[in-house]
């Protein structure tokens, strides 16, 4: 039921989201996140198959790169730290490393 409810209030974008969920990817665009996080991600590069997942499941829309080159980055700026883009990678190419603060 409540699953329901929130699927129409999104549909019908009634929510603004003050309950403290997450409503949409990519919303660390909006603030910099830099400052906060207290890992990123380090692209190796050694093993990338260019599968792109790392682009997709980024809830952040902040990886890019080029299959053909096989190389692949990030937004310093907008990353929180996730550590999502680690985790899926299937050819392991992501470390996820401590920042110095
Ligand atoms: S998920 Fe891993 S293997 Fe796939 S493109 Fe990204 S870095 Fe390369
Ligand atoms: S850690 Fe990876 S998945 Fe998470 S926000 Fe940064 S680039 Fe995106």
């Amino acid at each position: 039921m409540l699953r329901r409810l929130l699927t129409i209030m999104l549909k019908e974008e009634k929510l603004d989201f003050k309950l403290g969920i997450i409503a949409r990817p990519g919303a660390a665009l909006a603030n910099k996140t830099g400052s906060f996080r207290s890992e990123i991600p380090v692209f190796k590069l050694d093993k990338c198959t260019g599968c792109d997942l790392c682009i997709y499941y980024c809830p952040e829309g902040v990886v890019f790169g080029d299959k053909k080159t096989k190389k692949y980055s990030f937004d310093e700026d907008y990353c929180k730290g996730c550590g999502i883009c680690a985790e899926e990678c299937p050819a392991k190419d992501i470390d996820m490393i401590l920042v110095e603060k």
